[in-house]
């Protein structure tokens, strides 16, 4: 079966709104490069979306599932529990920031873990406002739906959205003339203040570093300046780190950057090796606040995927996955800076780890150009590098190696991304 053959049966069998960055079918992959149906390797600068850190087929992984599949796939955590559903827990309660007592809860998907911390931060403080960010991206449910920014392709003709939904504006700092991260953080919550009122807030919800939204990294102090005005007012900070946890930006969590503690983390995507595995982590006294039975899912916590991530977080202890985000942003961001010195259509080179991105304007202003941004991104995919898009106008070419990657295929990637630029 070619990737053509498959295409015209995908065509008539998988709904149109479903769509795909490629349309070369994999048939299998490792730590670096995906190989298509057609023989065609592929240089991985996507991870599935910053999931597979620890490669598409982790040995530990694979033999940990293996192991786990033969046992027993599924019994239903809330109907007959096992252990490695609290072995998952245990394991996020340990290696998640904060030195206090912990509870954390697993579900299916990065979205389902978005909506238990927001039902939870509502149940537990009694209030129902919840505070997000202008480029917010947590999903494709109905309530994340509500908290993501961007209209399409995400919420368009979809709503009515979820209520009690409050956007404000964040640090940009390419974007918001300069402003500090004080003085961002000061201008978003004076609008959290005056139009909702603090007593009334149950969560301010933020990624620590945005994801779909373009790669934006807040200036430093904005996230600290938001944790300490949630704790004053009782509310809950969640920091969405499905995206950038695990090891992604050359620390286990991002919020870890700047000392921010949050009081309940979202996780998925990193964390179980490709294996569909989400989770709220946080404060004992807040995740222990709703009452027995109005948390949970039929699949939430499924056996493989936690023995999956049990075994993707030793994998990432063992080869430091930490030191090696960081060695692919020492790599990766000095050829980036090379590049954008030498381009005048590149605005910036932002992010950290190994989460990087280029935001792509016309030449001396900041005028988003996501013509050039997909014509790039399409080069790319002509000469076999896997490159993703983003932000909210579809201007920002991000990279997202697995964190396994070795040096010769890296380097290998950025050579392509290099020729692409110059061939646009
Ligand atoms: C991907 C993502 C989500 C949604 O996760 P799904 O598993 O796709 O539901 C939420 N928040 C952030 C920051 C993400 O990157």
């Amino acid at each position: 079966m070619t990737s053509l053959d498959l295409h015209k049966r995908r065509g008539a069998a998988v709904a149109r709104g479903v769509s795909s960055v490629i349309d070369s079918y994999v048939d299998h992959a490792g730590g670096g490069t995906l190989t298509d149906v057609d023989g065609n390797e592929w240089i991985d600068f996507a991870s599935g979306i910053a999931v597979t850190s620890v490669g598409n087929a982790a040995p530990k992984v694979v033999a940990a599932v293996r192991a786990q599949v033969e046992r027993f796939t599924h019994t239903c955590f809330m109907v007959t529990p096992y252990e490695q559903y609290v072995a998952v827990c245990e394991m996020l309660n340990a290696l998640t920031p904060g030195d206090f007592d912990k509870r954390s809860m697993l579900v299916n998907s990065g979205a389902e873990a978005v909506e238990n911390a927001v039902k939870i931060a509502r149940h537990a403080t009694g209030r129902t406002a919840v505070v997000v960010f202008d480029h917010a991206y947590h999903g494709r449910t109905n309530l994340t739906m509500a908290l993501t920014a961007k209209n399409m392709p995400y919420k368009h003709r979809f709503g009515p959205f979820a209520g009690e939904v409050y956007r404000v504006p964040m640090s940009y700092p390419l974007r918001d003339g300069g402003l500090s991260g004080a003085e961002a953080a000061a201008r978003a919550l004076d609008i959290v203040s005056s139009q909702i009122g603090a007593t009334n807030v149950a969560a301010i919800l933020v990624e620590p570093i945005q994801g779909e939204g373009g790669f934006v990294v807040p200036a430093p102090g904005f996230l600290p300046a938001l944790s300490a005005w949630a704790s004053e007012a009782g509310a809950v900070f969640i920091a969405d780190e499905i995206q950038t946890g695990f090891c992604r930006t050359g620390d286990w969590f991002a919020s870890s950057h700047e000392g921010v503690v949050p009081d309940l983390m979202t996780l998925a995507k990193g964390i179980a090796g490709g294996l569909p595995l989400g989770a709220v982590t946080g404060r004992a006294d807040i995740m222990d606040a709703v009452h027995p039975g109005g948390l949970g899912g039929t699949y939430g916590g499924n056996p493989l995927a936690c023995a999956a991530a049990l075994a993707s977080v030793e994998t990432m202890r063992e080869l430091d996955l930490v030191t090696a985000a960081r060695r692919i942003d020492l790599t990766m961001g000095g050829r980036l800076r090379d590049l954008a010195a030498a381009d005048p259509r590149i605005a910036e080179v932002r992010g950290r780890g190994a989460m990087l991105a280029v935001e792509i304007t016309q030449p001396g202003t900041l005028t988003p150009d996501p013509a050039t941004t997909s014509a790039v991104s399409a080069e790319c995919h002509r000469r076999g590098l896997l490159t993703l898009t983003c932000g909210t106008y579809g201007n920002v070419l991000r990279f997202l190696p697995p964190l396994v990657i070795d040096d010769r295929t890296l380097e290998r990637g950025l050579d392509t991304l290099v020729a692409a630029f110059a061939a646009v």
